[in-house]
């Protein structure tokens, strides 16, 4: 060994580390006290203090206490010089002393060392944890993942940088200077990661903006479509004056109610209305007195049959209703009804008072029948009415 003293401050070193490590596997508090009786009591320390001493000059052992200036960079030498140079000390006292001063110093630095690893590991774990939010959170938007996964490893970087510091770095001052630059280039980072996001979000409620707009104009002509679509079907089956249903849309309605029939032997009748006398009302009163007739028979007989049954306007004054799941006796009951309300009603338009009758002819759908065949017997029926007086239903 080339020098003495740095053999000596090597070794000493190297005891007061393991005294540490050893406290602390054996989960002794690392304290200046506890340090001082564990190295007390430590043969190899005592050893080499014994043989500092023997070798010369006191002066020596400052060089002793020079490699842990690493450890105790910032702290001030001086109560470890005056302890050295003090000419009235012994070794015991000076051991003691110098111990003391410098494990005061080792256990500052360890708790400091102690809080900024902790401060850099919470910090670290809460980036950890943010950066995985983050990706999470945003992990549909590939470009955006693209770019945020760039700043994840430079973030990831950025603490690897501070941790390697920390492992490293014995000295405080450089350690925090190391590490305040680390952090600025993490908050530079983070903040890179932010304003991505932001970007991210603007897009995002942009594209979510125009979307949801286009929906709402789609949703709109979609509803005017079907409004339209609607309109046009209730207007292609609906008869204009008197807003019945018109002949296009009875066809079909017999056609099903005939189905109906074959398949369940749902009984159904066929019921016809004419106005009695109806040209002269024309001619008396004129053609739209006569349209007023009409669209006042045709709300007399629709509020006077059930929802299930339907009446059309089979002509120019002349109606026909299915009565559907109903027998002749039903159906007359029903015609009744209506002609004695019309026959009450006081006609009272321009000026003119009149009253107006109608004939029904009745006929129930059978077996052997079919549309035409069975409208052709209700009308058979209707003629009746009118050749035996009028103002009457015929159902047989
Ligand atoms: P009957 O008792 O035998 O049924 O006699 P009627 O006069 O009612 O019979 P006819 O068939 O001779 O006359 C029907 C009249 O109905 C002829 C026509 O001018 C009139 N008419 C048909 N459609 C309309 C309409 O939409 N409005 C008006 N005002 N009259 C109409
Ligand atoms: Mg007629
Ligand atoms: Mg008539």
């Amino acid at each position: 060994m080339a020098n003495r003293a740095d053999y000596i401050a090597a070794e000493l070193g190297k005891i007061i580390t393991q005294s540490l490590r050893n406290m602390a596997a054996s989960k002794v508090k690392v304290s200046a006290s506890n340090l001082k009786t564990s190295l007390t009591n430590n043969e190899a320390f005592i050893q080499m203090i014994k043989h500092a001493m023997a070798g010369g000059e006191k002066s020596e052992l400052l060089k002793y206490v020079t490699p842990l200036k690493g450890f105790v960079a910032d702290a001030p030498l001086k109560e470890i010089e005056d302890i050295v140079f003090d000419p009235d000390k012994g070794f015991n006292e000076t051991m003691t002393a110098l111990l003391s001063a410098l494990s005061e110093h080792i256990i500052t630095l360890e708790k400091r060392q102690h809080k900024v690893s902790s401060f850099i590991e919470d910090v670290f774990s809460k980036f950890v944890g943010l950066q995985a939010e983050l990706t999470t959170s945003f992990s549909n938007s590939i470009d955006f993942v693209e770019k945020d996964l760039e700043i994840d490893k430079k973030l990831l970087g950025d603490a690897e940088d501070m941790h390697n510091v920390l492992k490293n770095e014995d000295s405080i001052d450089y350690l925090r200077s190391k590490m305040l630059e680390s952090f600025s280039n993490f908050v530079d980072t983070f903040g890179s990661k932010t304003e991505n996001k932001k970007g991210h979000l603007d897009t995002i409620a942009k594209d979510y903006s125009s979307v949801n707009t286009e929906l709402e104009e789609y949703k709109q002509q979609v509803n005017k479509l079907q409004s339209d679509l609607n309109k046009y079907k209730t207007e292609s089956i609906t008869d204009h004056l008197t807003g019945l249903f018109n002949r296009k849309y009875m066809d079909m309605k017999m056609g099903e109610e005939i189905e109906r029939y074959k398949r369940m032997n749902t009984p159904f009748c066929v019921m016809l209305v004419d106005i009695d006398h109806f040209k002269s009302v024309n001619d008396n009163y004129g053609h739209l007195v006569g349209d007023q007739v009409l669209k006042h028979l045709s709300k007399l007989i629709q509020d006077n049959i059930r929802k299930t049954d339907f009446a059309f306007r089979y002509g120019g004054e002349e109606f026909l209703v299915i009565i559907s799941n109903a027998d002749v006796r039903n159906s007359q009951h029903i015609a009744e009804q209506i002609r004695k309300k019309l026959e009450t009603v006081n006609f009272a338009l321009k000026g003119n008072s009149f009253y107006v009758t109608a004939s029904f002819g009745i006929a129930s759908f059978e077996k052997t029948d079919d549309a035409e065949s069975v409208t052709k017997r209700a009308d058979d029926r209707l003629y009746k009415a009118k050749e035996t007086g009028r103002n009457k239903v015929v159902a047989q």
